[in-house]
């Protein structure tokens, strides 16, 4: 009898959409596939953010939307702080306040599935006793890397980033110090602090859910089960779901012109590209890829940003509401050149990214290598320019062009020089959209797109690894 009872998680995202997304994903593909009656705990500020309210419309029967009270973040946040510092500011006010009687009032659910950065749940669920979940929603090889972090602090004196060779992880490919992310390179500040606490928490999971796949990360994914220790013990079981990608969103007028756009240009001829959700250029690098987007005479669309010099993130809690005038910034003439020309596109903010990217016009695609683009470019088959910009994207950006995954090129900085040069950029435009490098990364990108929906289909790992959730939470 217990059996034919309808399961009910919940699950938390923390701020920013690219976390937001794909626990969204994972949240529609309970509802839609299993029948399961999701609560999807949103944590809300008095700060808007117009593409998290499009995404949060129109979703399947069963998905419901529970906004947690707003947080005042004039409050409990300043403007200088570094991101992890900020969310954990956010989540942790809006947590301690409403968790445990938002769940009480939702009867217990299930189970509770959260992000990295809201393992404030694991104690307030333990007292409730609801199993509590993590989704990590970056790639194994990184979860390899945060899972060993607690014994790299113990071990490791001083910076990382001095150290004279790249960091080895058990069972994976090194780290280079320059590739490491902003949160560990100045272990004083408590931006750093935050992040480990958040990660060293990762062993209380009932269960880790993994958006990757066999194909793309079979050497940390071996890692991860071989090295047991990298969790401690009892080590949480691993479920690898991946790859979960947004599938659709409600469009605006703006998308859908977009797109008509798109329906005119030839089959793989146009590049996408788009700093992330919250990413930003600096006013120089901006004045440079505009020249390197024209001298590469390519067909584009590009999300363009106001630029900041103090920050790669500068719209991370607030896309969408953001102040955005290209004409203020860009070069003189550009867009009315590029739109006489017919060449390209130039969208502010925000673009229906997955869209775009599974139109057989669009070619390549120039990314900041966040996760859930990552895993959008290649679930479409599309090759790309790695353009990493914060977080562990430089990390994703080295896999992506090394050797053996090859779906990307990463367009060199001049010694020297702050930003990446129109001539480069030009080069490695060029070179996705018409070399023979291209072609190859192309039917490389192909492959792992054929993988990744085997692993999803019927019997595939993936799917397999979700069901036995399911039936975890049934009992
Ligand atoms: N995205 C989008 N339109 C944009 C920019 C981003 O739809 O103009 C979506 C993109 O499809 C992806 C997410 O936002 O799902 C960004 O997540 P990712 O992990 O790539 O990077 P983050 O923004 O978290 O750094």
């Amino acid at each position: 009898a217990v059996e034919s009872l309808q399961p009910h998680v919940a699950v938390l995202p923390s701020p920013g959409l690219g976390h937001l997304i794909p626990l969204l994903e994972f949240a529609k593909r309970l509802v839609l596939n299993h029948g399961v009656h999701v609560s999807f705990l949103v944590i809300t500020t008095n700060e808007a953010s117009a593409a998290k309210n499009n995404l949060l419309r129109s979703l399947p029967h069963g998905l419901d939307v529970v906004d947690l009270p707003p947080v005042d973040v004039s409050a409990v946040t300043s403007d200088d702080m570094p991101v992890v510092t900020r969310l954990h500011a956010i989540v942790e006010e809006s947590l301690s306040k409403s968790l445990k009687s938002v769940l009480t009032e939702l009867c217990n659910p299930n189970a509770l599935v959260i992000d990295l950065f809201c393992t404030q749940a694991f104690e307030i669920c333990s007292q409730l006793s609801i199993p509590t979940y993590s989704f990590v929603t970056t790639s194994v090889h990184f979860f390899a890397f945060i899972t060993y972090l607690p014994t790299l602090d113990r071990e490791v004196q001083g910076e990382f980033v001095d150290l004279p060779e790249p960091i080895k992880i058990p069972g994976c490919p090194p780290v280079r110090p320059e590739d490491l992310l902003d949160q560990v390179r100045n272990r004083k500040i408590d931006e750093y602090k935050f992040f480990l606490l958040h990660v060293s928490r990762l062993p209380l999971a009932a269960g880790i859910f993994l958006n990757s796949w066999e194909n793309l990360e079979f050497v940390p994914l071996k890692a991860i089960r071989e090295h047991s220790f990298y969790l401690q013990i009892p080590t949480p079981p691993i479920y690898p779901i991946g790859p979960l990608i947004k599938e659709d969103e409600p469009l605006s007028a703006s998308d859908e012109e977009c797109l008509a756009w798109l329906d005119k240009q030839p089959p793989d001829s146009v590049l996408f590209a788009v700093p992330g959700s919250g990413g930003t250029l600096t006013a120089e690098q901006v004045t440079e890829m505009a020249w390197g987007l024209e001298q590469s005479k390519q067909r584009f669309i590009w999300v363009v940003r106001m630029p900041s010099d103090a920050s790669a993130s500068a719209t991370f809690f607030n896309v969408g509401s953001d102040v955005n005038d290209p004409k203020a910034y860009l070069p003189e003439g550009f867009l009315q050149r590029t739109r006489a020309q017919g060449a390209g596109m130039v969208v502010p903010s925000w673009a229906p990214q997955v869209h775009i990217l599974r139109h057989p016009s669009t070619g390549g695609f120039l990314s900041h290598c966040g996760w859930n683009s990552t895993l959008e470019s290649i679930c479409h088959g599309v090759p790309m320019i790695a353009w990493p910009l914060y977080a562990e994207q430089r990390m994703n950006a080295a896999m992506l062009t090394a050797e053996e995954t090859g779906v990307a090129v990463k367009p060199e900085i001049e010694p020297g020089k702050k930003v990446i040069g129109r001539e480069e950029i030009e080069r490695v435009v060029r070179l996705v959209m018409e070399g023979e490098e291209g072609k190859v990364m192309r039917r490389r990108v192909q492959e792992l797109k054929e993988s990744a929906s085997r692993e999803l289909g019927d019997g595939g790992s993936s799917s397999d690894s979700l069901a036995s959730f399911i039936k975890k939470c049934k009992h």
